[in-house]
């Protein structure tokens, strides 16, 4: 009998029947709150109806117009809507069909551009699975480890983690910028280094905003030094945080920006963008693919904005992910195995830490198994696998957001009744 390959884990054992908004109903009879969207990808939930019917719609007409031998409209007019929402001046967009594709596009742009060699990425970055996208990644050996050699010209500076360091935010925004100037004394001078490559929030690594001032540090170094600076916003971005792009907690922009993930609500399209004078200076020919910029997934897309923009899930995002934060931080106040609650809009990371402040794995990988038991899907994330993340759909309400945060703090109290402090519930 054939299977799926035993490499694949499994976070949950739901099989799907079918999905709406924040539900997914499995095959168990059972309804699940969905904290995890697909990893980031049902941003207007799962099944919205205006997203079904441009699909449906546009699957009556053409499904594969490959891109570089006959436009489509739908692609067309996605790259006008975009228009509307990209940081002012990257007027030049580039479609794959993953984050990874895109990662990959956006350095192979960097490198030309600048004809530079060396890519600066930060620890604990999650930039996708493909080897050159995999050698960027540093959310995790398991990404990298058995498999090389790896692209060269990687170099990796640290994030600035304040919780893990013990530190303040400025203070570990300082010492973070202080070891990326002298990685420029120690390993890629700043004329050999094409471009920084960043998260505006580390999502894989362990759902870390980055501190606005780290962004601008980068942003100011980028100008000095004619370096490129990337945001990779495949997962932060369309929305996520509060803000329709992550980077924008700050006052950075991008040279290059990449997007995938919530842009079309699940069907798989990616893209880049930069400035007409930058994209040009890569090489003709050098973009392309066989299903980039799909005909259905761009017609998705396109629907997707509209339906962002219509019910201000934007917004929605700001709102109820302050309710779930103050939700979860309650939660934190009586469980002392959670040392750290954080995160940008719908966008929150749980972080279990031992008694004596050491990373807990063995607690999150059975929380999150707990959740599941609760009706409530979660995943965990970080290098050290210690973080619980939520990951709502942009549509989710107040009382489903309210029910997640009990069904969560039900699942931490099956894993650690023992040691709660003061009265909890379930
Ligand atoms: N960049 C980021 C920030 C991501 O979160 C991911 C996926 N988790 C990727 C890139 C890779 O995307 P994909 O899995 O679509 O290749």
């Amino acid at each position: 009998m054939t299977q799926l390959s035993p490499l694949l884990k499994q976070a949950t054992p739901v099989v799907v029947d079918h999905a709406k908004g924040s539900w997914i109903f499995g095959t168990d009879g059972e309804e699940y709150l969905d904290f995890t969207t697909g990893i980031g990808v049902t941003s207007t939930g799962h099944c919205h109806p205006d997203v079904v019917a441009a699909a449906r719609e546009q699957v009556g007409k053409i499904i594969h117009a490959q891109y570089t031998t006959v436009m489509h409209t739908p692609l067309l007019e996605l790259t006008d809507k975009l228009g509307e929402v990209l940081p002012a001046g990257l007027d030049s967009v580039f479609y794959a069909n993953s984050g990874s594709e895109a990662v990959e596009a956006a350095i192979r742009l960097a490198r030309m551009a600048t004809a530079r060699p060396n890519i600066v990425v930060f620890q604990g970055g999650f930039h996708g699975r493909t080897v050159a996208a995999a050698s960027l990644t540093t959310a995790g050996t398991k990404f990298s480890a058995g498999f090389s050699p790896l692209m060269s010209g990687v170099h990796m500076a640290p994030f600035p983690y304040a919780y893990r360091y013990g530190l303040d935010e400025d203070s570990a925004v300082r010492f973070a910028v202080r070891e990326l100037d002298y990685l420029f004394k120690t390993r890629t001078a700043p004329n050999d280094t094409a471009a920084f490559l960043i998260e505006p929030a580390l999502g894989d690594g362990g759902y870390l905003p980055t501190p606005p001032a780290f962004m601008e540090a980068l942003r100011e170094r980028a100008d000095r030094y004619g370096i490129a600076l990337i945001f990779d916003e495949v997962q932060a971005g369309v929305g996520r945080t509060g803000k329709f792009w992550g980077h924008q907690h700050s006052s950075a922009t991008p040279d290059i920006i990449i997007t995938a993930k919530g842009i079309a609500s699940g069907f798989p399209i990616s893209a880049i963008a930069a400035s007409t004078e930058l994209m040009s200076k890569g090489w003709a020919g050098s973009q392309g693919g066989t299903y980039g910029g799909n005909a259905v997934a761009a017609a998705a897309a396109v629907a997707t904005l509209g339906v962002i923009e219509r019910e201000g899930l934007v917004e929605n995002a700001r709102v109820r992910g302050e309710q779930l934060q103050a939700g979860l931080r309650e939660v934190q106040s009586r469980f002392p195995v959670i040392g750290d609650v954080r995160g940008r809009g719908l966008m929150q990371g749980i972080e279990f830490t031992t008694a004596d402040g050491r990373p807990d794995a063995a607690t999150a990988a059975a929380v999150q198994q707990a959740t599941t038991k609760q009706k409530l899907l979660t995943l965990t994330c970080g290098p050290e696998g210690n973080v619980v993340r939520l990951i709502p759909a942009l549509v989710v309400t107040e009382d489903e957001i309210t029910l997640g945060v009990d069904r969560f703090e039900a699942a931490v109290a099956a894993v650690s009744g023992a040691v709660t402090v003061g009265a909890a519930t379930g």
